[in-house]
């Protein structure tokens, strides 16, 4: 039996689909959002943002600062677990940090779609036009933005939960102690990164307000315990964070952009964020393709004036295209071998021109990237 119906069904209330939500705000279209969960929830994440989000999301960092963690990133300290360490300073505010367990709250609450919370996609079926949603609600269109395992994302690629994944990544975030705070040489304006010997991946430490945040994301599954326990005992050892310090590791999963096609559009259906594979290959940043990827999807959906074809929906990915670049047919194949890259690569961490111009002014932070133009 019909519960409820709507224009546009959002499955996931996370950056993604809060930010399509928020897009939508005026279109005369009523939107609802589905999440599994309740909110605040907590995400796995670093919680870093760049404040191209921050702008795209017209976000009041003043106020937003009065109630909630921003923690303003002006320096880095990067290397190679084991190896030298650059430090980085720069004369502006270049990213964020944030809670996400805040941040996804407030955006989910500005946005305006009506929700609800605590309740799971667990079916989906077409009927004539329209979806029909956990048997009782009725969307004339399905936006996916469930994060890495969305249902919508499962059930327009026919993909299995176990499906082998790009990413893995490891977290803790928790609050230090006064006596913590001494023992813990991490300063809250400099995240800390340092790369896997093998560059596969890169662990990194990030002290907001009182919040430490430590982490280890690599490509495959393999040794991502192990080289998690040599990046802590790295930190532990050069006297950043101390080991007894550190909690409890949760992991996660994600795609990175480009390295796996993905079907991303098909009749009164799309997928934004994480659940269409959007993150920053070089960095692993999600939030801001998260963000961008829902209201370019806002403006797309409004565009289709109600006739939600395939046809109609192929701007969305032309326009995704355009934004983040062309989905190879199969990652590049590199002539030279892979361990004189890996010495290369090693070589240029330690050059304070490559560290600003190249892993972090273009790779971390994106600063070539123009603004998001919306229409
Ligand atoms: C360890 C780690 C660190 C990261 N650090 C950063 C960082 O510092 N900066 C950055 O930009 N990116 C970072 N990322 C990536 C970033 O977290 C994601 O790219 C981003 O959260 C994607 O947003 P989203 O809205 O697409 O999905 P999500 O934020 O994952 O939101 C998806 C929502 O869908 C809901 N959902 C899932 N399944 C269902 C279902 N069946 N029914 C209903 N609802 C459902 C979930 O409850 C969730 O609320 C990190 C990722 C990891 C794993």
């Amino acid at each position: 039996m019909i519960e409820e119906s709507c224009d546009v069904l959002i499955v996931g209330g996370g950056p993604g689909g809060s930010s399509c939500a928020w897009g939508l705000r005026d279109s005369g279209l009523d939107v609802l959002i589905l999440d599994k969960a309740t909110f605040p929830r907590d995400k796995i994440c670093a919680g870093w943002i760049t404040p191209a989000v921050a702008e795209l999301l017209d976000i009041d960092l003043l106020s937003y600062d009065r109630d909630h963690i921003l923690q303003p990133i002006t320096h880095f300290r990067t290397g190679i677990i084991d190896g030298a360490t650059v430090e980085t300073e720069y004369s502006d505010i270049v990213s964020y940090g944030i809670r996400r367990c805040e941040f996804d709250d407030y955006l989910l609450k500005r946005c305006r779609a009506r929700t609800r919370l605590g309740e799971a996609l667990k079916s989906i079926e077409r009927l004539d036009d329209a979806w029909i949603v956990n048997g009782c609600l009725h969307a004339k269109f399905v936006v996916g933005a469930g994060g890495h395992f969305c249902p919508v994302a499962r059930w327009l690629n026919q993909e299995s939960h176990s499906e082998k994944s790009v990413v893995l990544a490891q977290e803790a975030e928790f609050p230090l102690n006064q006596e913590q705070q001494e023992l813990c040489r991490v300063k809250p304006d400099t995240p800390e990164l340092y790369f896997c010997r093998d560059l596969k991946g890169y662990g990194w430490c990030f002290l907001k307000d009182g919040y430490l945040n430590v982490g280890l994301g690599r490509e495959g599954e393999k040794q991502l315990s192990a080289v998690r326990d040599e990046f802590t005992h790295f930190l532990d050892r050069q006297g950043r964070v101390p080991r007894e310090i550190l909690g409890k590791f949760r992991g996660h999963a994600y795609r990175l952009y480009g390295l796996q096609k993905r079907k991303i559009i098909d009749d009164g259906m799309l997928l934004i964020g994480d659940a269409a594979g959007l993150a920053v290959p070089q960095s692993g940043e999600g939030i801001r393709p998260a963000v961008e990827s829902g209201l370019i999807a806002a403006d797309v959906i409004q565009n289709c004036q109600q006739q939600y074809s395939r046809d109609c929906l192929v701007t969305y990915q032309e326009k995704l295209i355009n934004r983040f670049g062309k989905w190879p047919d199969a990652p590049a194949k590199s002539v030279v071998p892979a361990a004189l890259r890996q010495f290369i690569g090693r070589q240029l961490m330690t050059s304070q021109w490559f560290t600003r111009k190249v892993l972090l002014d273009r790779w971390f932070l994106q600063r070539h990237l123009p603004p998001l133009i919306r229409n």
